[in-house]
């Protein structure tokens, strides 16, 4: 596997695959897992090229202290790459990401961007937005692997790319769940085993709402100490945010069956 540290290597690489190969991107902050693995597979099946990028945006983080303690596993994740078989691994710096003394800033309208993680996390898809349109921008790829883990941001970028005529195709990938049903995520690497186990619980309760239980779940959620920014079924799903101590942890899945890849 390639991995390019400094853009402008990367760009040269970029230029010698020219356009006769599909490219098939995955972005990401690392921390990698089952979840990913399963964007990275789907990227490597569908393209003829497939490019992963780690960076953690500092510029999506409301909280110093979640950016700060971010997981990094940047070893594990090489590994883990060079076994699926991706091509090659972007590794750019804050420098060179935001090198511009004036920032450019994508403002978005859209009904997803101000509930739930845009109501909690003020300036957050500002970040996710502005820095996934500079990945694209960089990659080019025909198309990038997102998962409905993060399904507001999925929505967003997916608006994002039609609204802008972005050549990328943005491509939605299921949740990939524990066997508990609790969703595979960098955070859960923070949780004691205590807490993963509470959080399983707090999962499988979770994953019993609808319409006619989310109130008594809310309540016994409540009971159990649970701290909640939002437990809401919008567009027939089920969005949630709760803490587990400091570690803050989302969900959403569709009350209408399965999801799709
Ligand atoms: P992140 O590294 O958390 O920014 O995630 C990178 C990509 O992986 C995003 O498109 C996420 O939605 C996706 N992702 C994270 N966790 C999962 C999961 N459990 N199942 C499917 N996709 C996931």
């Amino acid at each position: 596997m390639k991995v390019f540290k400094r853009l402008d290597d990367w760009c040269l690489y970029r230029k010698s695959l020219g356009s006769l190969n599909t490219i098939g991107f995955v972005p990401t902050m690392g921390a990698l897992h089952v979840g990913h693995e399963a964007l990275m597979k789907k990227a490597i099946d569908e393209n003829d090229i497939s490019i992963v990028s780690i960076f953690v945006n500092p510029l999506q983080f409301n909280d110093s202290s979640d950016y700060e303690q971010y997981p990094n596993t940047l070893d594990a994740d090489i590994t883990m790459l060079e076994k699926l078989g991706v091509d090659a691994l972007i590794l750019p710096n804050e420098q060179e990401m935001y090198a511009q003394e004036n920032k450019y800033m994508i403002a978005a309208e859209h009904p997803y961007l101000d509930i739930f993680e845009g109501a909690h996390r003020p300036g957050h898809f500002k970040g996710v937005l502005t820095i996934v349109l500079k990945l694209l921008n960089l990659v080019s790829a025909g198309n990038a692997y997102f998962g409905e883990k993060d399904y507001q941001q999925y929505r967003l970028i997916k608006a994002m790319a039609e609204d802008l005529f972005l050549k990328t195709n943005i491509v939605a990938c299921e949740t990939i769940r524990e066997n508990s049903g609790l969703p595979y995520s960098s955070r859960n690497k923070l949780l004691s085993k205590d807490e993963h186990l509470l959080a399983e619980q707090v999962s499988k309760m979770i994953q019993q709402v609808n319409s006619q239980t989310i109130l008594s779940i809310k309540q016994k959620l409540l009971k159990l100490g649970i701290k909640m920014d939002y437990l809401e079924i919008k567009d027939n799903r089920v969005f949630s945010a709760i803490k587990i101590n400091a570690i803050r942890l989302i969900d959403n899945f569709s009350l209408m069956g399965a999801d799709q890849c």
